[in-house]
């Protein structure tokens, strides 16, 4: 039976009977778990040396049954074999191409990218003899000049912050393909209800679950979504690297994704509505949102996603200061980094992600002083706009 996304979210990965009859997967809070006896510990470490799939747990930093959970759950929703949780995106990412990349190995990037995820390419894993070229986001060309013998992976981001620009997951794999690289894509904008990246023949995904999968910002986690044989490798790594999360996260992840569907959605119609109304607005120079026809990967978006998201980008007819101003006139957001989750957050990136960077290589990077990021929540569109309006008014 083919089931859809919202229905996936809240059942895809749990079993009917839980222990103790509980109907949510209990928090299974130890580090440790203990065998009956020598013959069932012989056989737990007979399973793993013959790469079979494990009955038990052993100890925490190979994980916990309330991750291993909600892994089956988001494997389900990106149409993907398996899935690894992290502590972090951030974690995720980083174990995913250490494990990967060998020292001589080449990998391309995308600009437009996540600051830390482009930060860990050009100079950690230079560290380690693993090369990294930078090409502008959505320049086809310039990825496919890129690739060198020995290139192995294409990392990128659908949708990008703060422009929102969005790949041609197509044309990528139509690069990739025939050269033997692989391409792995931060789909962290997108979620799994706007698009499904492996259904075009992406090798892997990875999320910042922190933000729209878990939804309500008040946790830290990553996942990465491929096939087995992958997934496999990489979960044997973690083992080594130690990037796990705990019980009680997964558990407050699990329970997040089971409104994944509706959150989305709402948070789609607030990106649009939202956008809509500040490209009408006088005050408001330019808006950057894919629903736009005004936004220049509109088309491919149309195409390609279900909905365009809860992120804005727009610069309103200001400088730094003035910008500021309205964002302080600005009620119903809070003020901070982060996105996704069911309370609205606005930000002015020059002062908050870019904030340490000088004033050239900021704008060099296309950060302008004025450019707002609003990360729309699920609050009535109604609400927001008026709240918009009357803090517009003020400068
Ligand atoms: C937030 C974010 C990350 C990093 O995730 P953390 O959970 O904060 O470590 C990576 N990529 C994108 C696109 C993000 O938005």
């Amino acid at each position: 039976m083919s089931k859809t996304i919202a229905t996936q979210s809240v059942h895809a990965g749990e079993d009917k009977v839980k222990p103790y009859h509980s109907l949510t997967m209990p928090i299974v809070q130890t580090s440790t778990y203990a065998f009956e006896n020598t013959a069932a510990l012989i056989e737990h470490m007979k399973r793993k040396e013959d790469r079979k799939p494990l009955e038990r747990e052993e100890y925490g930093r190979y994980g916990n049954p309330t991750q291993h959970a909600v892994e089956r759950k988001l494997a389900v929703l990106e149409g993907g074999e398996a899935a690894l949780l992290y502590a972090s995106g951030m974690c995720a990412i980083t174990s995913t191409l250490l494990t990967l990349l060998s020292a001589g190995d080449h990998v391309v990037l995308t600009d437009d990218c996540y600051r830390r995820t482009r930060e860990f390419c050009l100079t950690y894993l230079k560290r380690f003899g693993i090369e990294a070229t930078l090409v502008p986001m959505c320049d086809y060309e310039a990825m496919e000049a890129a690739i060198q013998n020995n290139t192995r992976w294409i990392f990128s981001e659908t949708p990008t912050n703060p422009y929102l620009r969005v790949l041609d997951l197509e044309r990528v794999t139509e690069i990739a393909r025939p050269r033997g690289v692989k391409v792995f894509v931060d789909s962290t904008f997108a979620t799994p209800c706007n698009l499904r990246p492996l259904e075009y023949g992406i090798n892997l995904v990875t999320h910042s679950v922190t933000k729209y999968l878990a939804g309500h910002n008040d946790l830290l986690g990553g996942v990465v979504i491929g096939l087995e044989e992958t997934i496999a490798k990489l979960r044997e790594a973690q083992g080594v690297l130690g990037g796990v999360t705990d019980p009680h996260n997964a558990y407050l992840l699990l329970r997040g994704v089971k409104t994944l569907a509706i959150r989305v959605a709402k948070q789609n119609e607030n990106g649009l509505r939202v956008a809509r109304f500040l490209e009408s607005h006088p005050k408001i120079r330019r808006v950057y949102y894919p629903g736009l026809p005004s936004h220049p990967d509109h088309a491919l978006a149309a195409r390609q996603m279900t909905g365009f998201g809860g992120v804005v980008s727009f610069e309103p007819e200001a400088d730094l200061e003035r910008t500021s101003a309205f964002i302080d006139a600005v009620r119903i957001p809070y003020i901070g980094p982060s996105l996704g989750g069911v309370e609205s957050i606005i930000e002015q990136p020059a002062l908050m992600s870019h904030f340490t960077l000088d004033r050239e290589e900021r704008l060099a990077l296309g950060i302008k002083d004025e450019l707002v990021r609003y990360a729309l929540g699920i609050e009535d569109a109604e609400d927001l706009i008026a709240d918009l309006e009357q803090a517009l008014e003020k400068v």
